[in-house]
């Protein structure tokens, strides 16, 4: 490894690596450089010294030479849809793979590879066309590469397990600026690492998935109630899932109904309790094993039906540029006095962007071993993930207070762990560590040996001793 020059100005580095790549450099004042630094949460506002819009694994190399070479900050930007930001840095090198959004599908092996700066709506799209997908973000604008790297769950995951579990082999650029694969046989304890050690180790490339029949038609859709009705839907979900097949991935919560048309003119602008439905089989069958949901209680929409897999998946698209603090959860169970305090909380919510939602971690997401994989959470639970998003920066106490005692008030009957997708910049120590559960003492030492002088660790989280 060549070590730090300190008399190559930062500035001369970077120059010489705009000679290198094939994508542009971008500089402070450049069109698109405000483009490029911007992420989903508009709370971060990083300014790197310049971006590297990489086109492929040469111009990744380039960047990674660079910024070793300079004792530069690097940070890596997939999807750029990570809370914590940590996707750009201040005053280093920030790559962005963007550029690298392609997918090649192999309907013969039902694999697919995909370029680390492509989205689950570009992955989505091509899959879909076989008739074919891999659990992924339930958002189109997410990141393949943050999201994978973190576990990954999404609607297919009760039956298809998380998205690093279908991960095959990725090809990564390392601290060196070689180019290494990660598979079961090659590499095996970086592999083990990637999924769900999150981008501690180097700058993954491209990612090779095992693809599954899916569709093209699901059974899906959303039952909405009035928000004082959230306990009884809670209810619902918790029995509803003990017993349902691994088709079946349900998510109950609260939110403001937008106004849209969709909605009841009833329900527009009002706080509503919420019961979204995904079926991953036919829609005939789906229709059936979830029609005692529908019968229970008194919906005001139902807009369960057979719909493509891709246009459910593009639903849930989030509109970016807002300020945003979130917290997430395990609870192994969910008592009644759980209940009442989300719904406590749900009615006591800031503003309409306030929301909490709960989801199953159930079927193949917990047939691995603990250790099986970097990604630790793999006993049945409920995940609860409070979030706030407003746009008022002089709300930013009153929302993130609202978030902060949701938490504190479940504490009681959470499992202590957390998902690493989910963590914020402001959570250190224990919590990061609760990320890795007990796999982080095994983690350590890969990162050790994959980025001795933590290059890589521009993570947003603050990790505990013993990592770097
Ligand atoms: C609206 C929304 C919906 C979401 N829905 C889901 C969901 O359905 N399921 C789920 O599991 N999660 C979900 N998440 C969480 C999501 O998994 C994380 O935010 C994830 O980190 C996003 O990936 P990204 O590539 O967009 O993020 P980025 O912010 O670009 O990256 C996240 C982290 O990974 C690192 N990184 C990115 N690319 C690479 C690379 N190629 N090599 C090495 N390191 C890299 C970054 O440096 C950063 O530390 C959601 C988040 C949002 C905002």
């Amino acid at each position: 490894m060549t070590p730090a020059d300190p008399n190559q100005s930062r500035d001369g580095a970077l120059e010489n690596l705009a000679q290198r790549l094939r994508g542009d450099l971008l500089w402070p004042g450049d069109p698109g450089y405000d483009d490029a630094r911007r992420v989903w949460n508009a709370r971060v506002d990083r300014e790197p010294a310049a971006i590297a819009r990489c086109t492929g694994v040469a111009d990744v190399v380039a960047g990674v030479e660079a910024a070793r070479e300079s004792d530069l900050p690097l940070s890596v930007k997939g999807g750029g849809h990570h809370v914590s930001g940590a996707a750009v840095c201040d005053d280093g090198l920030t790559l962005d793979l963007s550029p690298m959004d392609w997918v090649r599908v192999d309907p013969d092996t039902r694999t697919a590879r995909v370029g680390a700066g492509a989205t689950w709506g570009n992955v989505d799209h091509e899959t879909q066309a076989f008739g074919l997908a891999v659990p992924g973000g339930q958002d189109p604008n997410i990141g393949v590469a943050g999201l994978t790297l973190g576990g990954g769950v999404g609607w297919l995951s009760p039956k298809y397990g998380l998205t690093c579990d279908n991960l095959l082999s990725a090809d990564m650029v390392t601290v060196d600026g070689d180019l290494v694969r990660a598979s079961a046989d090659e590499n095996s304890d970086l592999f083990w690492a990637l999924r769900g050690g999150g981008g501690n180790f180097g700058v993954v490339t491209s990612f090779e998935f095992q693809l599954h029949g899916v569709g093209p038609e699901v059974f899906a859709g959303t039952l909405v109630y009035p928000g004082e009705d959230l306990p009884a839907v809670a209810r619902r979900y918790r029995e509803f899932i003990e017993t349902a097949p691994r088709e079946v991935r349900l998510l109950f919560g609260s939110m403001v109904l937008p106004d849209a048309s969709v909605y009841p003119e009833s329900v527009r602008e009002e706080r509503a309790a919420m019961l979204i439905c995904f079926y991953a089989g036919a829609p005939e069958e789906g229709r059936e094993v979830l029609a005692p949901l529908r019968e229970a209680g008194e919906p005001l929409m139902d807009s369960l039906r057979g719909r493509p897999y891709k246009s459910f998946q593009r639903a849930g698209a989030t509109e970016g540029s807002m300020r945003t603090y979130l917290h997430s959860q395990y609870l192994a169970t969910l008592p009644e006095e759980a209940i009442e305090t989300v719904q406590e909380y749900a009615e006591d919510a800031p503003s309409a962007g306030a929301t909490v939602f709960v989801s199953p971690w159930v079927g193949a997401e917990t047939d691995p071993a603990t250790d099986a994989t970097a990604y630790p959470h793999r006993n049945p639970a409920h995940h609860l993930l409070v979030e706030a998003r407003w746009t008022d920066p002089a709300r930013d106490d009153e929302h993130e207070a609202w978030v902060r005692e949701f938490h504190r008030a479940l504490r009681p009957y959470t499992t202590g762990d957390v998902e690493m997708n989910f963590l914020t910049a402001d959570e250190t120590g224990e919590r990061v560590r609760a990320a890795y559960g007990g796999n982080y003492d095994r983690l350590a030492p890969v990162k050790r040996e994959w980025d001795p002088d933590g290059l890589f660790s521009h993570t947003g989280t603050d990790h505990p001793d013993g990592w770097d």
